[in-house]
């Protein structure tokens, strides 16, 4: 039979993003509810190997729905991918009498949850929080629709310039993998070009489509750009390329960064992280383990980690053709 579950560790890991500590609040506030004592990590695994956490009630998680970042704080542990980092992370949730852990993150962290639970057997319960929405087994990550909200308001506001000075943009947005965050925010800021890792349009099309804006009479145009788009050049080389090709066009740059991680997350990401994060506490308590929960046509749905780390969410390529026919 498997053991009672008391007491609930969680903690945050790999990239930071909005809605994370929506995540922390549901998590204590469902263990709460349920009689269940909490604790959280602090820095992620690195925090569990150093045994570095705060006991949680009801009362440590009030105001921090509307925070940007995580109050456990976040990090990349390499000490984590030694096993005997991971015996010592073992040995201190043993100490600190934590029966289960909810692991908040990308799916990096899935894979070292999947690895600790083979070597220890503590129950564990994955929750997809990270900008990139590029987990398999949920349509939506927690902080992805508050970074496509942060880029569009950004780019809204290049467009004015833009179209002051008749100059064109090119935008680079996080997804190193990922086109999700460039297609989305490049269709609702009404991109002219959108570049991503998943599907090389090649540099002739890109300068086609800018001629064709030009002569079109558009006043200013939009590339947006992903970190790792296959075209295999960098956003500024990408406008030096057009510079050379296009005389012109006056093009410029600029790489959002960080800001797309920041921020008061939006109410979608708040429901999300909410919804996601009570059935999490819900499943361990009810003795599951070794799952990831995930928002499923419109529903919470629990897929096995393996199920999870199997394959990458795929971008819809629907969208980019819906770009093209909207950018004419
Ligand atoms: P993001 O998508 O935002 O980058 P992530 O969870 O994928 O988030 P990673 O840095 O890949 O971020 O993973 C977080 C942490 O998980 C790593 O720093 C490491 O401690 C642990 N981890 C990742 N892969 C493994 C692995 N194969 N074995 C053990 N631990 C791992």
């Amino acid at each position: 039979m498997a053991k009672k579950i008391r007491r609930i560790g969680v903690m945050t890991s790999g990239g930071d993003s909005p809605g994370m500590n929506a995540a922390i609040r549901a998590v204590v506030r469902a263990c709460a509810y349920y009689h269940t004592e909490c604790i959280g990590f602090y820095r992620g695994y690195q925090g569990m190997i150093e045994g570095d956490y705060m006991e949680m009630n009801a009362r440590s998680v009030q105001n921090i729905i509307t925070r940007g970042g995580t109050i456990l704080k976040s990090a990349r542990s390499k000490e984590f991918l030694t096993k005997e980092g991971r015996q010592k992370a073992a040995d201190n949730l043993k100490k600190a009498e934590v029966d289960a852990m909810i692991l908040i993150g990308g799916d990096g962290t899935f894979r070292g949850g999947k690895i600790f639970n083979e070597e220890h057997h503590i129950p564990i319960i994955g929750v997809p929080g990270t900008i990139d929405n590029d987990i398999n087994g949920t349509n939506y990550t927690i902080g992805f629709d508050t970074a496509l909200n942060t880029v569009v308001e950004a780019i809204d506001k290049i467009r004015d310039t833009a179209s002051s000075h008749n100059r064109l943009f090119f935008i680079e947005v996080m997804g190193r993998d990922a086109g999700f965050i460039a297609l989305n925010s490049g269709i609702g800021a009404g991109a002219e070009e959108i570049l991503i890792p998943e599907e090389n349009l090649g540099l002739d099309r890109l300068l086609d489509s800018l001629e064709r804006s030009r002569r079109s009479g558009k006043t200013s145009s939009i590339v947006v750009v992903s970190e790792g788009d296959k075209i295999g050049k960098n956003v500024f080389e990408l406008a030096e390329y057009v510079k050379e090709n296009l005389p012109d066009y006056d093009a410029k740059v600029t790489v959002l960064g960080h800001i797309q991680r920041g921020g008061s997350p939006s109410c979608f990401d708040r429901v999300l992280a909410s919804r996601l994060c009570v059935r999490a506490v819900e499943l361990l308590l009810d003795g599951q383990k070794n799952l990831m929960v995930g928002f499923v046509n419109n529903r919470v749905e629990a897929c096995s980690l393996d199920q999870a780390l199997k394959s990458k969410h795929k971008i819809n390529k629907d969208l980019l053709r819906i770009s093209d026919i909207l950018s004419t």
